[in-house]
């Protein structure tokens, strides 16, 4: 088979399936992204979430016995709501970023590789490929800053020329022998305005992420926010755009390519709170198709109550004191009890004081001290 004219042939067909982007690259070791990984897990800048064996994330033949090269593949997604939502005065809403809007992007991904592999299988049927979209053990960045898709930004995002960092990643394995594209140049300069407009100094020079000072990372733990963050959360209840918002690159950068995509305005910026009195089922109902709910309701429920302690939202008391009083997770009353606090007046105030009687774990203790010490007591 001539591989230089299926290359193209495929290229084409990837803008027919919606693909907004395609490049390749060679199967060769990730070795700068080794160094790179083993100086993030020294540092202790590591989210958890990544795989964990070093080394299947930099050697692609280990994930597929004779890989060639690797597919990356990029869909550009809207950075604006096309529908806005009805503010009413009073009413306090949180946000989840942009990448948590419309359908969970690891069922877009897929569905856009299935297609790839299945027009690679028809011609080549004894061609050897793995997908993997974000979850999978390559990085997905570092693929695509070698298929020229975009260079790596300070902000550790892969920014694309033409759809900015608004893009989602996802790379296909193959043993076919593509002729790899040419990686872009970083084109950040001397800039630092996603650096300076990171709200926990979680990036650091030279394109490093501390990803336990990084909301986005934060917002979907299943712990206690440690208390240097609660403040910088803001009303953010699932990641953080602030490092995107803030880069000239993706200054006008607003792409509606694809309908799958388009938030609805009551998921992506729901009010606050109707969400703390959901059940798991009304939770999965309204937030299941987003990926921002991958970690459940309590997480998102916990991030709701520092947006409403945010918002010195004197109305919600009544349903934090129903947290605190009556919720099973430690998490969740513990929050409760220093957005009390937090938001203050003497209900809340008489809550905490109730609650310091009754509650028997430790945590929530320290907790309902720290919102007491909002009134100084
Ligand atoms: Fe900082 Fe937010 Fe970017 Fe994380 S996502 S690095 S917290 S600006
Ligand atoms: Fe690069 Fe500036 Fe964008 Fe940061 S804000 S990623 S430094 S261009």
């Amino acid at each position: 088979m001539d591989i230089h004219k299926f290359k193209k042939e495929l290229t084409a067909y990837s803008k027919e399936i919606g693909i907004d982007k395609i490049g390749f690259t060679t199967a060769d070791p990730f070795t700068e992204l080794k160094s790179r990984l083993l100086r993030q897990q020294e540092l202790g800048y590591q989210s958890g979430f990544e795989e964990p064996d070093i080394e299947k994330r930099v050697i692609p033949k280990m994930l597929l016995d004779g890989a060639q090269s690797i597919i990356s593949i990029a869909l550009a997604y809207p950075a604006k709501m096309s529908i806005r939502v009805e503010s009413k005065k009073g009413e306090r809403r949180g946000i989840f970023s942009r990448a948590s809007w419309g359908l969970d992007y690891h069922h877009i991904l897929r569905d856009r590789l299935n297609k790839l592999e299945e027009f690679i299988l028809t011609r080549l049927p004894e061609a050897k490929l793995k997908s993997m979209v974000d979850t999978g053990e390559l990085s997905d960045r570092a693929v695509a800053e070698r298929a020229g898709i975009g260079w790596s930004g300070k902000n550790c995002s892969i920014i694309t020329p033409e759809f900015g960092s608004y893009v989602y990643l996802g790379e296909m394995i193959t043993n076919i022998p593509f002729e790899p594209d040419t990686p872009l140049e970083d084109q950040c300069g001397t800039c630092t305005k996603c650096l300076d407009a990171c709200p926990t100094n979680a990036l650091i020079h030279g394109g490093q992420i501390n990803s336990k000072r990084c909301i986005s990372f934060l917002t979907q733990t299943k712990e206690l926010i440690p208390d240097e963050f609660r403040d910088k959360i803001g009303n953010r209840v699932y990641g953080c755009d602030s490092c995107q918002t803030a880069c000239p690159i993706n200054k006008g950068v607003n792409f509606h390519f694809h309908e799958e995509m388009e938030a609805d305005p009551e998921v992506a910026k729901p009010l606050l709170k109707p969400i703390l009195k959901l059940s798991n089922r009304e939770f999965k109902a309204r937030f299941g198709s987003v990926s921002g709910a991958w970690r459940g309701k309590k997480p998102i429920q916990r991030n709701v109550i520092i947006a409403l302690a945010h918002f010195k939202d004197e109305s919600a008391v009544p349903d934090l004191i129903e947290v605190l009083e009556n919720e099973a997770a430690p998490v969740s009353r513990g929050t409760a009890a220093w957005a009390l606090g937090k938001i203050g007046g003497q209900t809340a105030l008489a809550a905490l004081n109730k609650a310091k009687e009754s509650e028997t774990d430790i945590n929530v203790q320290k907790e309902i001290e720290k919102g007491l010490n909002f009134y100084n007591i």
